[in-house]
Formats: C-alpha cells, structure tokens, sequence
C-alpha cells in the first residue's frame, strides 16, 4: 500500500492536470477567438496531453488499489489581453507543474516509495520538454510575432502539430 501522503498528493495532481488541460483549453479558445487557429490547433493538443497525464495519474492509483476521489476543476481566471500573454501563463504554468511533480517525488523518495519514483520519472522528463517548448513559444513569439506575415507563417507552423498518445504505458 502507498504511502498516505503520497497517495493524497497523487491524487490531488489528477486534479491539477484536469486544470492543465482546461487552461489550455481556455488557451486554445482565445486563439481561435482572434483567427490565429494554429495557435488553437498547438494549445488543443496541449490539452488533451494534459487530459492524458491526468488519466496516467488515475490509472497509476487504481493499479495500486486505491480509491481515487474526482475533485471540482477550477476556472481558468487568467485574462489574456495581448497574443503573448498566453504564451506567458503556459510557460509560467508549466513551472507551476514542475515543481508539484517534484514535490510528489521528494514525498515518495522520503518514504523509499521506489514504484512511484520510477512512474514519475517519465513525468520529471517530460516537464524538462514541456517547460522547453513553452519557452520556445514565447521566444519565436518574441522575435516573429510583431510582424504580420511572420505571425502568419509561425500560426501556420503551430497548425501542423498532430497529437500522439504519450510513451508513459501502465
Ligand atoms: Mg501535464
């Protein structure tokens, strides 16, 4: 049996990569809101990737037979004025979510909880690519994103990203 801090914490990041995947959604919306449905097609994907961490986090709980509690999602509150400001919050978000899966890990490294390191392995990884594309985001922004055709052609670049399942297997 897991750890009780450990399973609560577990627990609670289902939670909070629900929230992932709604702010990216939120994300998505104001994109394609504003015609730049690249952007929305980039954030979309995001969010689903978010839905699937979620679900790796619930089955990883139901595998070790405990019972899992659904908690309510918070609103998106964030207000988006100008076209960086999502790409801020993403990138400020993502370290957000860094520092909760480290936080997880530091609980089941203290309780020599070694099945639950090594599932969150993949997930300390995988925050290393998020955080790096994130950034990547609002650095092309930085330098494209004034100009009108460069905005066209870096909306197009983003509409071209497909969704794949993520490599985690339970
Ligand atoms: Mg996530």
């Amino acid at each position: 049996m897991l750890n009780e801090k450990v399973i609560a914490l577990l627990n609670d990041q289902i939670n909070k990569e629900f929230y992932s995947a709604y702010l990216y959604l939120d994300i998505a919306n104001y994109y394609i809101d504003n015609d730049l449905d690249g952007f929305g097609n980039w954030y979309n994907i995001q969010a689903q990737e978010e839905r699937d961490h979620a679900l790796l986090f619930l089955r990883y709980l139901q595998q070790n037979g405990v019972k899992v509690t659904l908690e309510a999602i918070d609103k998106p509150a964030e207000v988006f004025e100008k076209h960086i400001d999502p790409l801020l919050a993403g990138a400020k978000h993502e370290r957000y979510v860094t520092s909760l899966i480290h936080t997880i890990y530091e609980a089941a490294y203290d309780v020599k909880d070694f099945r639950t390191m090594q599932f969150l392995d993949w997930f300390v990884k995988e925050q290393l690519e998020e955080e790096d594309n994130a950034d990547t985001l609002v650095n092309k922004y930085n330098l494209f994103g004034d100009d009108p055709k460069s905005l066209y052609l870096l909306d197009q670049e983003l509409a071209a990203r497909v969704y794949t399942a993520p490599s985690l297997t339970l």
